[in-house]
């Protein structure tokens, strides 16, 4: 039993031990990749689905690595987001869509780019002092740009939050509440944020010609509170056309989702 004991012993620090190497290597290999700008923009379309017209996009990041392959946010963001990184990251992230927007120029008509942030973000006002430089500068010309936040994270003070976002509110910057409907923080979010948006999950639009599940009266419940409470609502992970006539039956329009584009590249996105 002695022995035993001690293989697996042995055996759980040699996995503890690769385990924090493994973390340590990949928080340097972000903080390399913050140094290197390797946090790129992907652009997703959202679509008025009346007009067929894009109005505007999510911005959905993508680490481009040294070798040229290109790593999706599963792999990085919740350790980013975990480790206090992706502040850091959102940084380059948006250094680039200026780029992106500078080059489009007038080319476009009005698009709203809307960028995921974390509650981190509105603990002090860097991203606020960033982003109006750049409204002040004038060099989104007629775009804007939006925020969106997820309901999965807590915000420890809402007080202090709605305080640093009304100073967003008033240069035009507005506030999504992203994958409503799956986190804990749905109602005082919306009663104390100034959200203006709602993004239906795809797990709800999912249930769409499921009638009988349980979230099939969850997607109707968010719809129509979004509607009383007067928020606009973008429905994500729309993947077929059965799925946006439900949607318009209940009055929601802007969709985003496969049905209509992937997050495209930047080339692709502003050809
Ligand atoms: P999210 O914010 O809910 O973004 C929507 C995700 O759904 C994106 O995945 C998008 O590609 C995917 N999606 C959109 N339409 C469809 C569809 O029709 N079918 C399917 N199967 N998927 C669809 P992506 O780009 O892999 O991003 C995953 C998550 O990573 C995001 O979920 C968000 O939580 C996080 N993320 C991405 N970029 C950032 C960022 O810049 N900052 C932070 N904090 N998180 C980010
Ligand atoms: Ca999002
Ligand atoms: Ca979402
Ligand atoms: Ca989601």
């Amino acid at each position: 039993i002695v022995i035993v004991s001690l293989l697996f012993a042995t055996w759980i620090t040699y996995l503890v031990y690769r385990w924090q190497k493994m973390s340590a290597s990949m928080r340097s290999q972000i903080m390399n990749g913050i140094k290197q700008l390797e946090f790129i923009p992907f652009y997703q379309p959202i679509v008025d689905s009346r007009t067929q017209k894009v109005i505007g996009c999510e911005v959905l990041m993508r680490w481009q690595r040294q070798d040229g392959s290109l790593m999706p946010p599963n792999q990085f963001i919740p350790y980013a987001e975990d480790k206090g990184l992706i502040v850091e990251m959102t940084k380059v992230l948006l250094q680039h869509v200026l780029n992106d927007i500078e080059k489009l120029a007038g080319k476009r008509e009005a698009l709203f780019f809307s960028v995921n942030i974390v509650p981190e973000h509105l603990d002090n006002d860097n991203l606020y002092q960033l982003l109006k430089s750049v409204v002040d500068s004038g060099q989104l010309k007629q775009h804007r740009i939006s925020l969106e936040i997820t309901e999965r994270l807590p915000i420890s003070d809402l007080v202090a939050a709605r305080k640093m976002l009304d100073k967003f509110y008033a240069i035009g910057i507005d506030l999504k509440l992203d994958d409503a409907g799956t986190g804990y923080g749905g109602f005082s979010y919306v009663q104390n944020l100034g959200i203006s948006t709602l993004k239906i999950d795809k797990m709800f639009v999912d249930t769409i010609g499921h009638e009988d599940n349980f979230n099939a009266k969850t997607i109707e419940a968010i719809i129509s509170f979004a509607q009383k409470s007067g928020l606009s609502i973008i429905a994500e992970g729309v993947e077929d056309n059965k799925q946006v006539a439900y949607l318009s039956q209940h009055g929601v329009h802007l969709i985003q989702g496969y049905v209509y584009s992937k997050p495209l590249p930047a080339k692709q996105f502003f050809h």
